[in-house]
């Protein structure tokens, strides 16, 4: 199978922990919280970092790295996936619990921040290899993590197969069932209704949202998504059933764009089991290409620092939903917002996962499921709420939307601590 190759290389490589830390802090400074919240919360309270060893299917071992980042806990247990991508490190995982962290705090999830990541290239594994690294990982983590203590889900390269895995070595460890332990795990073993779409679904509701206070209606609009992993080929489908006119997409190998709209429901049939479909067309361009084409909406759904200072002059887009967490750098986001680009940030726009994420930990919990009607409703009534709590904040606190949503998802934290006695 071929390597993955993420298109990433040409970009800055901005630093993600130090510019989370920049973030928080002006946050907490604007909210008028002293010093010590800073300290206890510019960076994760627990990071475990640990070598699993796998037997490989033609009998050699292979040791790969991994963490777990436990960022705040004092709002309750920690919640966040687990990624498996070959760019994972541990500057990453921090910076990633920690907007996990906001996350939960914008939409009032009993929850702080954490998350996890192996660093692997999955799409040269089999399943066996694939497996038994999952069910490693869950052997040298499971002293810090449970259902009331931190709960991991899917991310980049993650599935309800390797949550399954994953369920099933922590049930065998702990020597009960605990579907509390993973979300994100397929129907049968307890998953929630709607989880797998509800990160796309999420987007859709911000979106919508969005497009309100801009006053560009979704229906007709033009918009382009970079990605078509979980979060951006559910989202194109969502968006082409509702008649927006989704014109460009991408994955790792490259991008499609069509003024007249691209075949949706044909591009997802054509997918390999990786979401990749671009490597099918000789006519396409590249990640970056696909950025700055014209368009109403550029959802950027895939990895890290894809809108920089380099290209946010070029990008065309009158609102940018940033479905991935933190594709779009400070500088970036400065030179966008100057110029009235309305920026929805990682931390609400993508907040759908996770909020899923909780219904189904409550589910579990309660033994007792719900329909996916019910989750839908739940969930659009949770982030309707965020996006317009955050919005005011910006208009009153005349700061950019990241900023106010880093305000909202802070303080339910920062007061947890305090009434803890924490500072
Ligand atoms: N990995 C997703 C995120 O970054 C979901 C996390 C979760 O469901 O706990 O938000």
């Amino acid at each position: 199978m071929s390597r993955l190759v993420v298109e990433q290389s040409v970009h800055e490589k901005e630093d993600v922990f130090a510019r989370t830390q920049h973030i928080i802090r002006t946050a907490l400074h604007k909210m008028g919280y002293d010093e010590a919240f800073y300290e206890l919360l510019k960076e994760p309270l627990r990071l475990l970092t640990v070598r699993i060893p796998v037997k490989m299917d033609n009998g050699s071992v292979q040791v790969f790295t991994g963490y777990r980042a436990q960022h705040n806990d004092a709002a309750g247990p920690t919640k966040g996936g687990v990624r498996f991508h070959p760019d994972v490190t541990e500057e990453e995982v921090k910076a990633l619990s920690m907007w996990m962290s906001m996350k939960c705090g914008i939409t009032d999830l009993p929850y702080g921040g954490g998350k996890g990541g192996i660093k692997c290239d999955p799409r040269s594994m089999s399943a066996g290899e694939l497996e038994r690294l999952s069910r490693g990982y869950v052997r040298a983590i499971s002293q810090l993590v449970g259902p009331t203590k931190d709960i991991p889900a899917p991310d980049v390269y993650t599935n309800s197969q390797v949550m399954a895995w994953m369920m099933d070595e922590y049930s065998r460890i702990r020597e009960f069932d605990s579907p509390g332990f993973i979300t994100g795990k397929p129907l049968v073993l307890g998953g929630s209704q709607g989880r797998e779409s509800s990160t796309a679904l999420g987007v859709t509701i911000v979106m919508n949202e969005a497009a309100k206070v801009v006053g560009i209606p979704i229906e007709g609009s033009r918009i382009i998504i970079q990605g078509f992993g979980n979060a951006g080929s559910f989202l194109a489908k969502f968006l082409y059933d509702a008649g927006a006119k989704v014109v460009g997409i991408s994955d790792a190998c490259g991008a499609l764009y069509d003024e007249n709209g691209l075949d949706i429901d044909s591009l997802l049939d054509r997918r390999d089991s990786f979401g990749i479909v671009t490597n099918l067309f000789e006519d396409r361009l590249t990640n970056e290409e696909l950025l700055i084409q014209p368009c109403d909406m550029l959802v950027p759904a895939a990895i890290e620092n894809q809108i920089t200072e380099a290209n946010a002059a070029q990008i065309k887009a009158k609102i940018v939903i940033e479905a991935a967490n933190g594709p779009t750098t400070m500088k970036a986001t400065e030179m966008l917002t100057e110029r009235g680009v309305l920026i929805v940030p990682d931390v609400l726009a993508s907040a759908g996962g996770v909020v899923v994420s909780y219904f189904e930990w409550v589910q579990n919990n309660q033994g007792y499921y719900w329909t996916e009607e019910e989750v839908k409703v739940k969930l659009e009534k949770i982030l309707v709420s965020a996006f317009h709590n955050i919005y005011q904040t910006s208009l009153g606190k005349n700061v950019d939307m990241r900023l106010a949503a880093y305000i909202v998802g802070l303080k339910k934290s920062a007061e947890a601590m305090k009434w803890r006695g924490w500072v």
